[in-house]
């Protein structure tokens, strides 16, 4: 039995994870200070004895004995992460450096949940771990990118400096049941919009495309690459290279749900990037042939399902 400390557990990802984690036979400490989360994600793990919560910022020190650390904390969705953007950098960085140091000093591997907006609005499509990115260093996404980007630099230089033994994964669009509901992002809003019977907001002309990875399948990437070598390090994108345009999620979301909502069509957000898509061939390869196994329709409808009784309880 493996000692587990998972950051940002009670978030979207991180309660998937820690339920996974548990089912395997391990002990999770589920570390978070539930600005986007919540106890609602995880209340259903409770009753296991193997389950520690703990109510603490990842911007001061922790201390704790633990075999593995998935570092998850910071808020992911561009509503959340702009509110306080200041917080979203030191959460970032200061998490990163807090959790590095915990690792170094416990001997722990430790993961950090990165993301494929390090490669910001990307020139090279699909996007491969090599390219270095096109993003806007004093844009309204820099509180993110950046502090993303800061967090991989920081976790190299500790494995170069101090040998901690580190794995980076950089995350494409995700999504699932758990989602925040007023969150902003583009699959919840669709849902949630769609089910009330309200105008589906489509941002600029709906022609941007993103890559859509249901939860399941990114929990058992990041688990695989947990398990990899130690001289494998990352960084490798974890995410599921069928690409859409945001008008063709819109109308997936209206035929699963049998909505009569409208489209309506407004400003495109600043830096918003114009196209997003994994190459995965780096995951496959080194993560015993990993690859996305739940592709859109039948994701949609696991997370439609979820949002729909969300809305009966009245939450
Ligand atoms: P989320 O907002 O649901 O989860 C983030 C969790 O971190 C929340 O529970 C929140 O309360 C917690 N948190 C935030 N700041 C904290 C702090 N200072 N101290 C302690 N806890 C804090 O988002 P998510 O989608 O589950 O994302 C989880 C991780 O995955 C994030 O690091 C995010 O950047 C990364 N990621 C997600 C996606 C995606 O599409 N969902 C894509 C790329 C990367
Ligand atoms: N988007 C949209 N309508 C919404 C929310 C988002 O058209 O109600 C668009 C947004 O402009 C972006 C895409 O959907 O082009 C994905 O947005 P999200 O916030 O989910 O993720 P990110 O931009 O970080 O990939």
């Amino acid at each position: 039995m493996k000692r587990i400390l998972v950051t940002g557990g009670a978030g979207f990802i991180g309660s998937h994870l820690c339920e996974r984690l548990l089912n395997e036979g391990n002990e999770v400490v589920c570390l978070d200070n539930y600005f986007t989360g919540s106890k609602r994600n995880i209340i259903h793990l409770m009753d296991n004895h193997y389950f520690e919560v703990v109510r603490h910022d990842v911007t001061h020190p922790y201390f704790i004995e633990v075999d593995e650390i998935y570092n998850l904390a910071c808020p992911a969705s561009p509503v959340h992460y702009q509110y306080n953007p200041i917080k979203t950098i030191k959460t970032s960085v200061m998490g990163a450096i807090n959790m590095l140091g915990l690792a170094k000093r416990i001997r722990a591997k430790i993961l950090q949940a990165s993301t494929s907006e390090v490669y910001g609005d990307p020139l090279v499509h699909p996007q491969t771990e090599d390219y270095w990115g096109n993003v806007n260093p004093i844009g309204v996404r820099s509180c993110y990118d950046e502090g993303k980007r800061c967090a991989e630099s920081l976790f190299v230089n500790y494995e170069r400096q101090n040998g901690v033994r580190i794995k980076i994964i950089r995350i494409f669009n995700t999504y699932g049941p758990r989602m925040h509901p007023q969150d902003g992002r583009v699959v919840s809003n669709f849902i949630v919009q769609a089910l009330k019977g309200e105008d589906i907001t489509i941002f600029g002309d709906g022609k941007q495309t993103r890559s859509f990875q249901y939860v399941d399948d990114l929990v058992e990437g990041m688990i695989r690459m947990m398990d990899t070598r130690d001289e494998f390090e990352g960084p490798v994108n974890i995410g599921n290279p069928n690409e859409f345009t945001m008008l063709e999620l819109a109308n997936e979301v209206l035929r699963l749900t049998n909505s009569k909502s409208k489209l309506v069509f407004l400003p495109l957000p600043e830096d918003d990037p114009t196209q997003r898509k994994p190459d995965i061939s780096l995951a496959k390869k080194e993560l015993n042939g990993w690859e996305p196994e739940i592709q859109l329709a039948e994701g949609l409808k696991k997370t439609i399902d979820y949002f729909d009784n969300l809305l009966r309880e009245g939450i």
